[in-house]
């Protein structure tokens, strides 16, 4: 039976993706071979990237605004030091919201000097600092949009004169942005777009070109921009099954579509969490509340074991806490339903019963 899979990455993708997927492994659209052993130079593939790669900046509404996307490897963490290797000639400035952020910041500062414009680390990352100032000479600001392991979201982002990079790992296609004020925007394809192996990188093309440190090739957004993404072998199957969740998300009615029923999911969960005694949310702020990760945990300790027992025996899977956080973590992301969301909110309310 499938589980209800609230895994925070990897994690659920639309099952119409995952039986695509293994049709194209087994062969590639009737050509007599598998998407695992096509040449990445053969039309099929270039078409495969190029698609991809055009859907992604679509879903954006990036296309002819001068941005460009990427499909790399190395995940998240690698644009970590990629984005500080091509941007960061001075001062960079970022803000520390969890331990993503955090792991940015000790990236860039191998490259110069870093700016926490603020951190909400003081309690232990369960809410989103607001006041803060960009320096106007710092040469970007770095933020995270969802804490995936605390569970807090951005809700609104600064408006600055400075270039704004954002690594959106776990949110990305999941809510109606603005996506134009960003500069750079990255994310591992595993949360929400595909399997782990690509990191999607959506570049405003401008903001390249003005550090005057060497870069190594592969390291350089230039050079994978001039080789439409293919300087070296793409991770060909996570591009292949990231651009059929882009399929698939497309064919719902984009992220307008998506993001209704991501709130209705994050509300059906949320209401139940401040209405079961037995539970309590971990964010501070109802306002900076992520509708992709959910973390919350149990108001009397003793309940753990017939809670545990509940959830695993309806099928629930991937609902422990991150260790840094403890207690429950649901990810809701783009493909879980608003069933599987049911499934978890009754497990709650039995717990409850039986309490
Ligand atoms: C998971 C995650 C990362 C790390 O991604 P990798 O692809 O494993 O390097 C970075 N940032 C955020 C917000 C994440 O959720």
């Amino acid at each position: 039976m499938k589980k209800h899979n609230f895994s925070p990455g990897p994690c659920i993708l639309p099952q119409s993706v995952f039986e695509k997927a293994s049709r194209a492994v087994l062969d590639y659209h009737g050509i007599g071979l598998s998407i695992l052993e096509m040449s990445h130079r053969s039309k099929e593939f270039v078409d495969v990237m190029e698609q991809a790669r055009e859907l992604a900046l679509e879903h954006l509404g990036l296309q002819n605004k001068g941005y460009k996307a990427l499909f790399l490897q190395g995940g998240a963490s690698t644009e970590f030091l990629m984005v500080a290797y091509n941007l960061l000639e001075n001062k960079a400035a970022y803000l520390n919201t969890g331990t993503w952020s955090n792991k940015a910041i000790k990236e860039a500062k191998l490259f110069g000097e870093v700016v926490e414009v603020a951190s909400s680390k003081d309690a232990n990352f369960n809410y989103i600092p607001k006041d803060y100032s960009i320096p106007s000479d710092a040469d970007y600001f770095h933020c995270t949009s969802n804490n995936t392991i605390f569970g807090t979201q951005l809700q609104s982002i600064p408006n600055t004169e400075v270039p704004i990079v954002c690594d959106m790992s776990s949110d990305i296609f999941s809510r109606e942005m603005d996506f134009s004020k960003f500069s750079l925007i990255y994310a591992g394809a595993q949360k929400n777009m595909g399997p782990a192996g690509a990191t999607l990188v959506v570049i405003k093309e401008d903001i390249l070109g003005k550090v005057s440190r060497v870069i190594p090739s592969m390291m350089d957004y230039k050079v994978h921009l001039g080789k439409d993404s293919m300087f070296n072998t793409p991770p060909v199957f996570s591009v292949y099954v990231s651009l059929l969740t882009l399929e698939w998300l497309k064919e719902l009615g984009g992220i307008p579509a998506i993001e209704k029923i991501n709130t209705a999911k994050a509300e059906l969960l949320y209401n139940e969490i401040d209405r079961n005694p037995l539970f309590k949310g971990f964010a501070a702020q109802i306002e900076d509340r992520s509708p992709m990760n959910a973390t919350f945990s149990l108001t009397d300790e003793s309940a753990k074991d017939r809670f545990d027992t509940l959830w695993n025996g309806a099928g629930i899977n991937g609902l422990n806490g991150h260790r840094s956080v403890g207690g429950y973590r649901a990810s809701m992301y783009n493909a879980l339903t608003l069933d599987s969301v049911q499934v978890l909110v009754d497990v709650m309310q039995e717990a409850e019963r039986t309490a």
